[in-house]
């Protein structure tokens, strides 16, 4: 295909939920036939990436037989996919050669010596099964689809950082080399390393390929299909009457990604915004529906969505003098560098500073450490809320009909004004819910959208 014939190609993503099963990869056969001309980056099929890590862990506690166990299960399972998925011998036969040739490499593993390496080789399966399934499918529904493997394009650097060059130039010239197809489709999560070993860019790593596919193609825009239409004012788990938000702006949406709305990864928000490539978050099951549209929206004075992030810790310090020195906060955030915990939102004064972590593997240390610079005191199960939206400080008022929803709960940090797109409180995990409804009431249902 020549570069022409790259412009106005969609880069669309469907997550494992979307070939959960047989019906679902028939279901997006549908989808992605009526979308001829697109580039589709798919995830393994859902629990199957946690079914290899646990071959892995049995692999690394050396239980043989169990490894060998939950091998065969998956096995299985496959062979109950393709069994369905095809009616043509024929593609059901290239399906189970692939299904066969991926199970045979693990169990090839299985004896032999184990380690990082052959891990992520395991991990690799997962994607390498699910694409050769819808492959196959699209080639029994008539289409002509080409497989782009990931492998061969895919490529992280020395600091574990996508290799743009090296993608971009491996991609185009494969498109290149490629007859004009119905579509391309290729595997989400998996890449090599610098050294050229198969890797992978982290669990939920799917969109992440999607968006770093979309900013090499300068693609028209990158979807995002998942089983939820949109990004939701807030936790549809929670809160009853939410709303898909018609549109965000990156940062918003990168904001909510990270403080707890799980339909997009973080990291995915990055290259479509160097890139200015709308992304669009679709939902499988009801394709008609608007989703929810990422792109350089110009500000609009609205609050967007509310957002939740479980698992926090709150650590206060306070100074050991009477006004914070020179170099106290220096010491402070060393500490967490040297235990290498990012800081998520944190709140200072003259006398000390309280800082919110989502990582407490190291607590100990780090708590044993500050207790040289000054007092130290610790809560745990606590929740960050965030409020998301244009929350420019200029817009009298906004922050404070966030706080004001929260005047019946116990606020232990609050952070504003670190972005121009959030407001943020550390409470109790006990008044989650209540603060997320509360959220609601006084944002959303007051004043719809
Ligand atoms: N299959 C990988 C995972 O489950 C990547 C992804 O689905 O995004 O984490
Ligand atoms: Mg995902």
């Amino acid at each position: 295909m020549n570069m022409n014939e790259q412009e106005g190609m969609k880069v669309l993503k469907f997550g494992g939920t979307s070939v959960g099963n047989a019906a679902r990869i028939k279901h997006v056969g549908g989808l992605i036939s009526e979308r001829k001309g697109n580039l589709v980056v798919l995830s393994a099929m859902s629990g199957v990436t946690n079914t290899l890590t646990e071959i892995s862990d049995y692999l690394y506690k050396n239980n043989i037989p169990g490894a060998q166990d939950t091998l065969n299960a998956l096995e299985m399972k496959y062979q109950g996919v393709v069994a369905e998925l095809y009616d043509d011998a024929k593609w059901a036969d290239e399906a189970l050669s692939v299904i066969g040739n991926s199970v045979g490499y693990i169990r090839a593993l299985i004896q032999g010596d184990f380690a990082v390496a052959e891990e992520k080789e395991i991990l690799a399966q997962g994607e390498l099964v699910s694409t050769a399934l819808l492959l196959n499918h699209l080639k029994e529904r008539g289409l002509n689809a080409v497989m782009l493997p990931a492998l061969e394009f895919m490529r992280t650097d020395h600091n574990g950082e996508p290799d743009m060059k090296y993608i971009s130039t491996r991609l185009l010239r494969m498109l290149d080399m490629t007859e004009e197809a119905d579509v391309y489709i290729t595997q989400g999560y998996i890449c090599r390393n610098a050294y050229g070993e198969v890797d992978n860019l982290k669990r939920g790593g799917s969109d992440y390929t999607a968006s770093l596919i979309g900013a090499v193609l300068e693609s028209e825009e990158i979807q995002i299909w998942t089983d939820i239409d949109g990004m939701h004012n807030n936790d549809p788990r929670y809160v009853e009457g939410t709303r898909p938000v018609g549109e965000l702006n990156f940062e918003e949406a990168a904001e909510l990604a990270y403080f707890g709305a799980k339909i997009l990864h973080p990291n995915c928000v990055l290259p479509a915004k160097l890139n200015n490539i709308p992304v669009r978050l679709l939902n499988t099951l009801e394709p008609s529906a608007p989703g929810t549209v990422i792109y350089n929206l110009p500000p609009d004075g609205d609050i967007k969505a509310v957002a939740a992030k479980d698992g926090i810790t709150a650590i206060n310090i306070k100074s050991g003098r009477r006004l914070v020195a020179y170099g106290f906060m220096h010491k402070v955030f060393e500490t967490f560098e040297n235990h290498k915990t990012g800081i998520d939102i944190l709140a200072t004064s003259e006398v000390g500073i309280t800082v919110a972590i989502d990582n407490d593997t190291r607590l100990a240390d780090i708590v044993d450490d500050l207790k040289m610079f000054g007092t130290v005191s610790v809560d745990q199960d606590m929740v960050i809320i965030s409020v998301v939206g244009d929350l420019h400080w200029h817009h009298a008022g906004l922050a404070v009909r966030a706080l004001h929803a929260l005047e019946d709960i116990p606020v232990r940090l609050v952070s504003y004004g670190g972005s121009n797109y959030n407001i943020s409180v550390v409470i109790p995990k006990d008044f989650k819910v209540q603060a997320l409804r509360k959220l609601s009431e006084h944002l959303f249902n007051s004043n719809p959208q």
